[in-house]
């Protein structure tokens, strides 16, 4: 039997991705903001509805930037939450700054508004929310105590792309938004990623800090790094953005099959969908919470199967060894990450995943259960 992964990329058809290329035999423009390049830009400014799309190698060094680009003090503190991929944290740190850690609210998992306000001190810079599973943060709130305190807030989207709030894309909310654009999410360019903002200003600063600060030929203006996205990943990111609506929609279809199998199932609790949000079905998790098999134990049961169920996002970034030492740290500081921690299971879930397939995983988790 084939082993199924928690997630399998999308992949535009064959000939499709060589007529792209093929330009790049005859240009030999390779990297460097070529035509692909600004193509997808201009694409994706448009379908996101953003202002400026700045491209990156991957979205880890987008989310660096992002933050360096703001020009907070070193030794800062950034108001972050634990119930996310290494990637939120590190970026903080990387970046000379020390991660605070919020909880997250007991529906969505994104961070709690309400208790960010309790963490910020006269060292606070920034406020770094996760919108995690493609869920929106309560942007509204949160932009309200940022607001009252004069604190920049920078959205890790990387689950987002796609992603509707009222109508707007959630890369659209707070003062930058970076997506990933790694293979494994439901849009991507291989590995890639990008800012979204609104702030040219900034948008020049990202230009700057992911080219080396060269503005031109003999001229070097800032110390910047290299994180430019090459002309093949542009070239697989235009063939995906054609389909991009497609296999979310196939994604909706599959997430439904999930619900109505799981729905109900005393033990089993599903993320409600969010009022206001057109999702994109990312992920799909489910928390094991008085079910008669444990989280797990019913990983390893499906991992016997060959269903290869993730815990995202187990274990919280603050229990990593490399942030024991931060106070804020552990557990009594995020109840309810804890127990997100503990409890969920992040089922497979990708465009061609057959819904027979689906039925399958059900069984063997409702198998569990008896
Ligand atoms: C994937 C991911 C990133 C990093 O993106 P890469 O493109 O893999 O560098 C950052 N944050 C979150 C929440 C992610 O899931």
């Amino acid at each position: 039997m084939d082993t199924i992964h928690v997630t399998r990329p999308s992949m535009p058809d064959y000939d499709e991705y060589c007529r792209e290329i093929q330009k790049l035999w005859d240009s030999r423009r390779l990297t460097n903001m070529g035509p692909e390049h600004e193509a997808l830009r201009a694409a994706l400014e448009q379908y996101l509805g953003c202002p400026h799309v700045v491209l990156h190698a991957n979205g880890h060094l987008a989310l660096e930037n992002a933050l360096a680009a703001m020009g907070l003090p070193r030794g800062g503190e950034v108001i972050t939450t634990p119930f996310t991929f290494a990637s939120t944290t590190h970026a903080i740190v990387r970046n000379g700054l020390t991660p605070v850690f919020c909880d997250v609210e007991g529906d969505a998992f994104t961070m709690d508004p309400g208790k960010i306000e309790a963490l910020i001190t006269d060292k606070t810079v920034a406020i770094l929310p996760v919108h995690v599973y493609g869920h929106v943060c309560d942007v509204a709130a949160i932009d309200r105590v940022a607001k009252a305190h004069g604190l920049p807030v920078i959205y890790d989207a990387a689950h987002a792309f796609g992603v509707r709030y009222k109508g707007v894309s959630a890369v659209n909310f707070g003062d930058a938004a970076i997506l990933s654009f790694h293979a494994t999410k439901v849009f991507h360019t291989i590995e890639g990623g990008a800012v979204c903002l609104g702030r040219e200003d900034l948008a020049a600063r990202l230009d700057d800090l992911k080219n080396f600060g060269i503005r031109g030929p003999e001229q070097c203006a800032v110390p910047g790094g290299n994180a430019k996205m090459n002309e093949f990943q542009a070239a697989m990111g235009l063939c995906n953005l054609r389909h991009v609506g497609g296999e979310i929609a196939k994604r909706g279809r599959l997430a439904e099959r999930y619900r109505r199998n799981l729905a109900g199932v005393p033990g089993i609790r599903l993320c409600r969908p969010q009022k206001d949000v057109t999702p994109n079905f990312a992920y799909f998790p489910v928390l094991f919470d008085g079910f008669r098999a444990s989280r797990d134990a019913v990983c390893d049961a499906l991992a016997e199967r060959h269903i290869m169920a993730r815990k995202y996002f187990y274990p919280l970034t603050s229990r990593f060894p490399c942030y024991a030492h931060l106070p804020t740290a552990g557990r009594a500081g995020t109840p309810v990450a804890a127990y997100a921690a503990d409890c969920v299971l992040t089922l497979p879930l990708y465009a061609d995943l057959a819904v027979e397939d689906v039925d399958r995983i059900c069984e063997a988790i409702l198998a569990c259960g008896k």
